[in-house]
């Protein structure tokens, strides 16, 4: 491999480490590592598969890259912005632009339709007309096969109808980066597969997806998976081709 032609990468962890307020015990700090020390580099066009166990840290991870959350220790760079020098301000109006996120209960506002769901985004960051935002949300609902639900609240649609709904929502804005926690967790098989295929199309296009998952068929999309024990990397046991 010859790293000297490689691009820079497009996420890089260095010793991140966070850190809640716990329990102490003998020999602890009284702190509770969720992140213990991650050094991770992610490449434009990748798509992560992020497992583990409960409580391993996984949606931590995700918190501290979509910069929800700041690291306790280390350093994160995203496409070369240190996220902790950024203001509180700077990280809101980044995420806006840069950050899609799928939550893994969807969370669309229940007083919005599908259509405004996806809207919001854009209205936040001041994307285009009016007009221009009703049609690239109708084009993304269109795109995940759920437009003709676009004028229903959010209770009156099925989960899948949902999920398909938020992930639209995360693209609004046409980030470079999705994040996505469990997104297939609350689907059956068939709308799981075809939330991972449309995913997959994604990243052909040159999305990167960095996707905590804990199902074979969801990892099996992924270019790539790390696994994480006790807010640790550990070595996949996974032979990767
Ligand atoms: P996962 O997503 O892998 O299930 P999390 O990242 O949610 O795990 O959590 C990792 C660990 O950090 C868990 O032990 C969890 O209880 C703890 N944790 C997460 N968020 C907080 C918080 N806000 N305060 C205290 N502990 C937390
Ligand atoms: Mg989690």
């Amino acid at each position: 491999m010859n790293t000297d032609s490689a691009p820079a990468p497009l996420i890089v962890l260095d010793q991140v480490v966070k850190t809640y307020p716990g329990p102490t015990g003998p020999g602890l700090s009284g702190l509770f590592h969720a992140l213990a020390g991650i050094d991770l580099e992610i490449r434009c066009g990748e798509f992560v598969a992020v497992v583990g166990a409960s409580g391993s840290g996984k949606s931590t991870l995700l918190n501290l890259l979509g910069g929800i959350d700041r690291a306790s220790a280390g350093r994160i760079v995203i496409d070369g912005r240190d996220l902790g020098a950024a203001s509180e301000r700077e990280l809101t109006v980044w995420r806006g632009r840069s950050i899609g996120i799928v939550f893994q209960f969807f969370q669309l506002l229940p007083t919005l339709t599908a259509l405004e769901n996806v809207m919001l985004p854009m209205d936040f960051a001041g994307i285009g007309s009016p007009r221009e935002r009703r049609q690239r949300a109708l084009a993304l609902l269109e795109r995940l096969r759920i437009a003709d639900q676009a004028d229903k609240l959010p209770a009156s649609l099925s989960g899948g109808q949902q999920q398909r709904v938020a992930v639209a929502r995360a693209l609004a804005n046409d980030p470079p980066i999705l994040l996505a926690d469990e997104p297939t967790g609350n689907l059956d098989s068939r709308t799981a597969e075809a939330l991972l295929e449309g995913l997959s199309d994604l990243v052909d296009e040159g999305l990167t997806i960095v996707m905590v998952t804990h199902e074979p068929r969801a990892m099996a999309h992924a270019s790539r998976a790390i696994s994480l024990a006790d807010g640790r990397i550990v070595p996949e046991a996974r032979a990767d081709a």
